[in-house]
């Protein structure tokens, strides 16, 4: 089946696109000699927050730290309980620990994958402090309901912003409608800064206090204590953490945001061909975006349709991987996993969150993929389904 015109190169799945600026701005950064948290740091911050219209930012090194000190920054006591999706990266259940709360995992919607807020109100109980949704896939939930929810019941909103950096409900940008925004620069997302996040806050004292958690509880002004102001003593008012974001990364961030939506354009293209070439084979291809709203095309998550063929999900991923075409699975839902599994064994039932877990696998779709790349793919679906 591997014909000698078959692709000599891997198709790495999640490739970034990166231009000469990034090469050009890390150089640059180097012969600065100043490396670590600073001007371009702060840059990326501004133009972050220009870009998504929010109240403020700041930048940190993940995403999972991102979640976590907006959980802990906005005071939730020990204990409480945090609704999420199941169907997350576990690093959102993880934050969620860590922050010291309890996940409270709740099934999502079988078409868009998004948490199903019916459950959400099901799982609400007198200890729950605060809802972290998920855009998954970098389609928007539903966060009028949401919102509605929260406000309801008195509830934090922390929005796992991981896939949805391009991502708007009629024009307003996720990430902007709850407290917190919480976004993912890791290697394989919309933009990177190889590791990295940033958190999007509704207030900029709400803000402050992410960024002095994030760096050891240092007070504020102390932070830039190597200033051309001269040096300035430091107070530590609790025990922070290590969670800044060096300049160097944030080199690659501001081209990385620069390009943006020309890269969301180049994903729409694959994306629209992904449909129209795969209309025909054993696959639940992604639901249409709801009207209003733009999806960030983070992840094109096929799901394998065991009524219409014999072949397995993971027989699939290992044909995929013979013919050199790099696929992801997003995700095996949290509650199978072990830690989740062992410590949660009565959460669930999770209907919809394990039919997608067992089924679904995503295809390259960055703005690295090539034309060329894109028919390879849709041919090794077709040899591998057949
Ligand atoms: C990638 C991802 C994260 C974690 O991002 P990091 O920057 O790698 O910490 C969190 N949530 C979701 C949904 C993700 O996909």
């Amino acid at each position: 089946m591997t014909s000698e015109a078959w692709r000599e190169k891997y198709l790495i799945f999640g490739a970034p696109d990166l231009g000469r600026e990034e090469y050009e701005e890390v150089v640059a950064c180097l012969d600065s000699r100043w490396m670590g948290t600073g001007p371009r740091t702060a840059r990326l911050e501004r133009d972050f927050r220009d870009y998504i219209g929010a109240a403020a930012t700041v930048a940190l090194n993940s995403c999972t730290a991102a979640l976590q000190l907006s959980l802990q920054v906005l005071g939730i006591p020990p204990g409480s309980e945090v609704i999420t999706s199941t169907m997350t990266f576990c690093a959102t259940a993880n934050a969620i620990i860590h922050a010291g709360s309890v996940p409270v995992l709740v099934d999502c919607e079988r078409d868009s994958m998004n948490i199903d807020i019916a459950a959400v109100e099901r799982a609400i109980t007198p200890r729950t402090r605060a809802i972290v949704p998920v855009h998954f896939a970098g389609r928007p939930c539903d966060m009028k309901a949401l919102m509605a929810l929260a406000k309801k019941h008195d509830l934090f909103v922390v929005e796992d912003c991981a896939h949805a950096i391009e991502s708007t409900i009629d024009g307003q940008h996720c990430g902007t409608f709850g407290d917190v925004g919480c976004f993912s620069f890791y290697a394989t997302k919309n933009m990177t800064t190889v590791e990295g996040g940033m958190v999007t806050c509704r207030s900029q004292e709400l803000a402050d206090r992410v960024a002095i958690l994030g760096l050891h509880g240092m007070s504020k002004d102390a932070r830039k204590r190597y200033s051309d102001d001269g040096f300035v003593h430091y107070d530590v008012a609790q025990p922070g953490y290590k969670c800044n974001m060096t300049d160097l990364a944030a080199s690659l961030g501001i081209h990385q945001l620069a390009r943006v939506e020309k890269n969301l354009q180049r994903r729409q293209q694959l994306w629209d061909y992904y449909l129209r070439e795969l209309a025909d084979l054993p696959l639940i291809l992604p639901a249409p975006p709801a009207p209003g709203t733009r999806h960030a095309l983070h992840l094109f998550t096929c799901l394998v349709d065991d009524s219409r063929t014999s072949v397995t999900r993971d027989q699939l991923l290992r044909k995929l991987h013979l013919l050199k075409i790099g696929c992801g699975v997003h995700y095996r839902a949290v509650h199978v996993l072990d830690y989740y599994r062992r410590t949660y064994p009565h959460a669930g039932p999770f209907p919809h969150a394990d039919f997608i877990s067992e089924r679904t696998f995503s295809i390259p779709l960055s703005p690295a993929v090539t034309d060329e790349d894109a028919a390879d793919v849709v041919r090794a679906l077709r040899l591998s389904l057949a």
